[in-house]
């Protein structure tokens, strides 16, 4: 049966009206399906983290060709649905251990996977991403991202886009604009387009990484501002301006046109001696 009449088939039969809150929009096309389990191209030795696993179309597919998929759901609403496809026959059941869960509480690193994907809310995007940045056995994720939020991500200094987690993206990840996905191609219609991005782990630099987030988010604190205006709580003038002439940086340069490598650079030069 096609996907998008199987899916409102058991929407019907297991009295699961799609959620707005829980940004439920079910991937109904088969060639999207079809585009998203070749991107991921599921190996037989690896496993997998799915975020918001709903009926388990994407799940089965990667299942079938990979090692395993943890395939994690919030919504307790898929209960009876997941018991009854555990005690089916389906040869595939048996490689899906389902997490009925919170993505945001789960602690990835406990999961023995190497990567992660998912048709995601829109509601966790940056949390998740964080998350996922900050779990160092996943190596990659393949996800589908509401199109506002994927061109933050996939932006890159000067443009209007680019902010903090832009730079977090860059600190830890290669990133990779697969496709967009139209609002056609879920049921129900989301109002806005979705875009389907690669993220590749790469080594990230060896510098304290949390003290360096916290530098990014003021250094991005007041958008329109220059970046010594929203560094000078934390740092005096005297030393923000001789660390940009250091690095010769423009002493009026805004956040947004520096790069991961200019801010590293600039969080080495601010916190060493003087
Ligand atoms: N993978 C399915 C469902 C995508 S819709 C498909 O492509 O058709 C997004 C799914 O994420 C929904 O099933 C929703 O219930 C689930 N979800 C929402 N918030 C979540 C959270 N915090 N953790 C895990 N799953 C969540």
């Amino acid at each position: 049966m096609e996907i998008s009449r199987e899916t409102k088939r058991l929407i019907s039969q297991y009295h699961i009206f799609p959620s707005d809150k829980l940004g439920q929009n079910f991937l109904i096309g088969a060639s999207a399906l079809q585009f998203i389990v070749d991107a991921i191209n599921p190996q037989k030795d690896k496993s997998y983290i799915e975020v918001g696993a709903g009926f388990l179309f994407i799940t089965k597919m990667v299942a079938s060709n990979g090692k395993r998929v943890f395939a994690i759901e919030k919504d307790k609403r898929f209960g009876t649905f997941y018991d009854e496809f555990k005690e089916s026959s389906d040869e595939v059941a048996n490689k899906i251990e389902i997490i009925q869960g919170d993505a945001l509480k789960i602690d990835f690193s406990l999961l023995d996977a190497d990567e992660i994907f998912g048709n995601i809310p829109y509601y966790i995007s940056s949390e998740l991403l964080v998350k996922i940045a900050n779990t160092a056995n996943i190596k990659r994720g393949i996800i589908l991202f509401q199109k506002e939020f994927a061109d933050r991500i996939l932006s890159y200094p000067k443009e209007s886009e680019y902010g903090a987690i832009t730079v977090l993206i860059d600190f830890y990840f290669d990133k990779k604009f697969l496709k967009t996905f139209p609002p056609s191609f879920f049921f129900p219609r989301p109002s806005v387009s979705s875009a389907f991005v690669e993220l590749k782990r790469h080594a990230a630099p060896g510098i304290d990484s949390e003290n360096f987030f916290k530098l990014v988010r003021s250094a991005f604190g007041m958008r329109r501002k220059k970046l010594v205006n929203n560094l000078k709580a934390d740092f005096s003038l005297d030393r923000l301006l001789t660390s940009l002439d250091k690095l010769s940086i423009r002493r009026d340069v805004r956040a947004e046109e520096l790069s991961v490598s200019d801010f590293v650079k600039l969080f080495n030069e601010l916190s060493g001696e003087l």
